[in-house]
């Protein structure tokens, strides 16, 4: 699939011009990080962060993590919603 036909969840945070955090692989989510490598999947803002945001993100021990490494971004927002289930993510941050 070429990458500018990737799916973005209508609910992504934050809606960001072009392809930032919804390119596996490409660039963080993070506003101001530029880094690349972005694969892990984050349930809450339906996108991708490099690994360096992500364990920032999963700072909490006591509770299912946020931002789960992936090998490849979910292809819908159907898929996107299965695996928050799957992974049972929840609210309460
Ligand atoms: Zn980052």
């Amino acid at each position: 699939m070429p990458q500018n036909v990737t799916v973005k969840h209508p609910g992504r945070y934050p809606v960001h011009e072009g392809d930032k955090g919804q390119i596996h692989g490409g660039e963080c989510n993070v506003t101001r990080c530029e880094r690349l490598g972005a694969v892990f999947w984050n349930m809450g803002t339906y996108g991708l962060y490099c690994p360096v945001c992500a364990e920032g993100i999963n700072w909490r021990r006591d509770r299912p993590p946020l931002c789960v490494r992936v090998d490849e971004k979910p292809s819908t927002v159907e898929a996107m919603e299965r695996f928050k289930a799957d992974n049972r993510y929840y609210d309460a941050i």
